[in-house]
């Protein structure tokens, strides 16, 4: 038998390979194997029917977290994400170099989920106390083994994390910033950083001025102080729009706090789209929300008028491409991992929160269907 299993009938979108429309997939050893309109199901092992749904490489979420408090969606990583598509996710820094050891351990232990994950500038990475942040005492910055433990897990650590905000960094000027951008070449040529921006007490210009092209710049729709319309959150800041021109990538984030609804229209009005989508999922947000998930987030981009193609493309390709997965995660390409989310796309009335409150009903949602993951069944929806 030529292929172990055959998707077919499906209306496949994959923006990042440039496929459209109705089309069969044949996976073999865990890859896809082909794409094309008709492939005989006698040359394949077993057949699945997506006949009437939506078909796209299994999502990205670039900005999640397994980590946060040393324990946080730990083995509960799996649930959260197949059974909303997500096959791949990025930890946005929950562990520095003190615990690092302690992610990597849960993931090979209970994830099977594709990760990979930014190293917090803090030794201690995320975790929450009331006295503060992880960086609000300089002491606990550890540029040398932040850079070590990038480069001692290669498969694994990526980046360097900054969050920068009240109370998260011991020093509200550009200094955190500069150390981070300087962490990241201690660690590699082409090491990126991502900051976290909500509620910064300095204009987002002047941070952004210190981060260069490939950085990242998460939560781009907050609607707290100094985001990506300054204080007025009118218009766009020009350096924003010159930044992103110039290379530097804006994730959008969701979590409790940093996704609101009129940031996100008056920035789509204006033309500024974030070039990556994600959840900043944590056990909280998973299950109390306003999150919930990644399609959900997404559903609520498709409302305020962002096209499928536009939604796929940034929870995709996108993100894959930035962590060091291009053409082998977040594309259907032949030899791709065979990573697939299979989705409703329903029609009703679907009432969703932003991070402040605000509400919206929503006219169509994502709804995950079937998750595949390396050529094998995930999660099934069970029928209603
Ligand atoms: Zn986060």
């Amino acid at each position: 038998m030529q292929y172990d299993l055959l998707l077919t009938g499906g209306d496949v979108l994959d923006p990042g390979a440039n496929l459209r429309g109705v089309m069969d997939i044949a996976i073999s050893g865990g890859k896809i194997a082909t794409v094309a309109p008709s492939i005989p199901a006698s040359q394949a092992r077993k057949t699945i029917s997506a006949k009437g749904r939506l078909v796209t490489p299994g999502l990205v979420d670039m900005h999640a977290h397994v980590f946060v408090n040393g324990h946080d969606m730990g083995h509960q990583t799996d649930h959260f994400c197949r059974c909303s598509g997500v096959t791949t996710l990025c930890d946005a820094g929950s562990a520095g170099s003190s615990n690092f050891a302690g992610l990597r351990h849960v993931l090979d232990a209970e994830v099977r989920t594709r990760v990979r994950a930014f190293v917090n500038l803090s030794a201690l990475g995320i975790t929450g106390t009331s006295r503060g942040g992880e960086l609000q005492h300089f002491p606990y910055a550890d540029p040398e083994g932040c850079a070590r433990t990038i480069n001692e897990n290669p498969d694994l650590a990526f980046g360097v994390k900054l969050r920068f905000g009240p109370n998260l960094v011991w020093e509200y000027s550009t200094a955190p910033v500069k150390l981070a951008r300087r962490t990241a070449e201690m660690a590699g040529p082409n090491v990126p950083m991502m900051m976290h921006i909500t509620d910064s007490p300095v204009p987002l210009p002047d941070l952004i001025s210190e981060m260069k092209p490939g950085d990242i710049v998460t939560h781009c729709y907050h609607g707290r102080a100094h985001g990506i319309m300054g204080q007025e959150k009118q218009f766009l800041l020009k350096e924003v729009v010159e930044a992103q021109r110039a290379g530097i990538i804006f994730d959008c984030a969701h979590g409790r706090n940093h996704f609101n609804f009129r940031m996100i229209e008056k920035a789509l009005d204006q033309g500024f789209l974030p070039d990556t989508i994600s959840t900043d999922l944590t056990t909280t947000s998973a299950t109390k929300g306003p999150v919930w998930d990644m399609p959900t987030t997404m559903t609520k981009l498709l409302h305020f008028g962002l096209s499928l193609d536009e939604i796929i493309r940034r929870s995709t390709a996108n993100p894959a491409k930035i962590m060091g997965y291009e053409g082998t995660v977040g594309t259907l390409k032949p030899g791709a991992n065979a990573d697939i989310a299979v989705w409703e796309l329903r029609d009703g009335s679907f009432p969703l929160i932003d991070s402040d409150g605000d509400t919206i009903a929503a006219k169509r949602r994502l709804l995950a269907q079937m998750t595949l993951k390396d050529g094998r069944v995930w999660y099934e929806r069970p029928a209603e």
